[in-house]
């Protein structure tokens, strides 16, 4: 009760699977008294390039750009464009992040990578020696919320879905401080009857009601590569 909760959600559809998943966990989370904010990014029409439109006035160099260099001096003067600025704010005041989409290509949606691109900022959200358990998110919590086309079958005899969490999990929530708690996954919804994709809605119903009572996983590479 009384916690922040940040959800990034990329789907185009409200009528689909993920549409659904993000309307359960904001009324459950409501119900639990948390304070919830969407950020719904085709709606929002999110910008997912990065580019030197981010940056407000002059550039650092204006010789050579350096999206890094850039966005850091930026963030330093108070100069990122209005929509990071606003998203930072976002993440600045939640305590749990909670990233909602479909895998496209064993990741996340361009979208969602153009956020974590644009979003995550060196100085807001870690600098040079502040990274990983140094962080600058740090006492935030993060939650990849996914659905797959492929079946949890198919996943297992591929290889452990854990690998394509590394570079999501690892190597941007972890390298920026945030703790991560177990992946939520719902395997192959538009291939599975409607009873099982209510099982699946119930499932996340149940999960979140006792979210709050998680410990976060030891992100490190056992995890993933055990
Ligand atoms: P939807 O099609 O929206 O939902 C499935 C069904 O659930 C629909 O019939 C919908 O009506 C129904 N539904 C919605 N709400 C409810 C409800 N409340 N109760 C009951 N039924 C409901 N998959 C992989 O596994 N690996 C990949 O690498 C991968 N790469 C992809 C790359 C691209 C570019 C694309 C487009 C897809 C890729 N996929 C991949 C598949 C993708 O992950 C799945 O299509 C997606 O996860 C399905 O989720 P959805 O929300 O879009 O499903
Ligand atoms: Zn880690």
């Amino acid at each position: 009760p009384g916690k922040k909760v940040l959800i990034v959600y990329a789907h185009q559809e409200p009528k689909s699977f993920n549409g659904s998943l993000l309307k359960i966990a904001v009324e459950e989370l409501t119900k639990q008294g948390c304070s919830v904010t969407v950020s719904d990014l085709y709606a929002m029409q999110f910008e997912p390039r990065a580019t030197r439109n981010d940056i407000v006035g002059p550039l650092h160099n204006s010789e050579a750009f350096n999206y890094g260099v850039e966005t850091w001096e930026a963030y330093k003067r108070g100069g990122l464009s209005k929509d990071l600025v606003e998203e930072q704010k976002k993440v600045q005041e939640a305590d749990l992040l909670i990233f909602q989409f479909p895998l496209f290509w064993f990741n996340m949606p361009a979208i969602l990578k153009g956020w974590m691109d644009r979003v995550l900022v060196q100085g807001f959200a870690y600098d040079l020696s502040k990274a990983y358990d140094g962080g600058l998110l740090q006492d935030k919590l993060s939650l990849f919320s996914f659905t797959t086309g492929g079946s949890k079958e198919k996943y297992a005899i591929r290889g452990d879905i854990r690998y394509l969490l590394w570079p999501m999990q690892h190597g941007i929530m972890h390298f920026c401080g945030v703790k991560v708690l177990e992946p939520h996954i719902c395997y192959a919804p538009e291939h599975a009857s409607e009873e099982k994709r209510k099982e699946m809605l119930t499932a996340w119903t149940q999960r979140l009601k006792t979210l709050w009572k998680e410990e976060p996983i030891d992100c490190s590479p056992e995890w993933y590569f055990k």
